[in-house]
């Protein structure tokens, strides 16, 4: 090769190891958060049910979320690989069913996805595709039935009261992990049970132990309203 074209291979290779660091931002971990409907909507600021009709009265997904150890996050990553859901096709019914919008207005949920994809999905490219990425956060709702799991502990969606340790052990017991317990506020100013995030590794498969909790506060005995 001549001197000349050397040079060239050289600035291109550095130019892709560039544009590699750039868009292939490194992470340790992923928060699962999944949502309860009914804390969605009983809120002051209410919800809309998606236009495929209303969501199941279980936990719906709300995002595969990388992390940082200390706490922080990336997001945003790549702006050059937006949702596209032409990719997802065979998900659809799944996600319809797993991961329900309930924002308003009203949509098929397209709007949710595409959100949770281009904020935190393009963080994970590293790791997992965009079919990758959808799939592997639905198998993980399926894994691990937290309605079920709780109900077995004698705690039911019935508007009833119940202790905070009650929720995080009978979770701990039954997966291994202890899950970390977000809290809102209904129209009265209840405290409630709002989302529950899990500790999952890279690969998006499998639970961990929490690296790092989120800020945040709970009462102590905290609603879990029906839906
Ligand atoms: P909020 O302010 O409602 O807690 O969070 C708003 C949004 O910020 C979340 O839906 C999520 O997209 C992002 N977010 C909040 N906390 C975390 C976190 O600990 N890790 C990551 N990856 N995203 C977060
Ligand atoms: P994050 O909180 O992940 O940044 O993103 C939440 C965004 O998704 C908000 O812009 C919110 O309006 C939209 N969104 C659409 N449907 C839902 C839903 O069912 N639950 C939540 N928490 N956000 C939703």
């Amino acid at each position: 090769m001549e001197k000349n074209s050397v040079t060239l291979t050289i600035k291109f290779l550095l130019l892709q190891y560039l544009f590699v660091l750039s868009v292939a931002q490194n992470f340790d971990f992923f928060y699962f958060v999944q949502q309860w409907p009914g804390s969605y909507c009983d809120t002051k600021q209410s919800c809309c049910y998606p236009t495929t009709g209303k969501p199941a009265a279980d936990f719906g997904i709300h995002g595969l979320w990388p992390n940082y150890n200390d706490g922080t996050y990336p997001s945003n990553c790549d702006p050059n690989n937006l949702y596209d859901q032409s990719k997802i096709s065979d998900l659809i019914s799944r996600m319809q069913q797993d991961w329900p919008t309930l924002a308003c207005p009203s949509n098929s949920g397209t709007t949710f996805w595409s959100h949770e994809w281009d904020k935190h999905g393009t963080c994970s490219e590293s790791n997992l595709d965009q079919h990758g990425y959808f799939k592997a956060t639905l198998n993980l709702k399926s894994k691990f039935d937290l309605l079920q799991i709780l109900q077995n502990g004698g705690i039911n969606p019935d508007g009833g009261s119940y202790s905070l340790s009650s929720i995080k052990t009978t979770i701990s017991n039954a997966i291994g992990y202890t899950p970390w317990i977000e809290c809102n506020s209904d129209a009265d100013g209840n405290n409630q049970l709002y989302q529950i995030y899990l500790c999952v590794d890279k690969s998006g498969s499998n639970l961990i132990k929490c690296p790092i909790f989120p800020n945040g506060q709970c009462a102590s005995t905290i609603r879990f309203p029906s839906f």
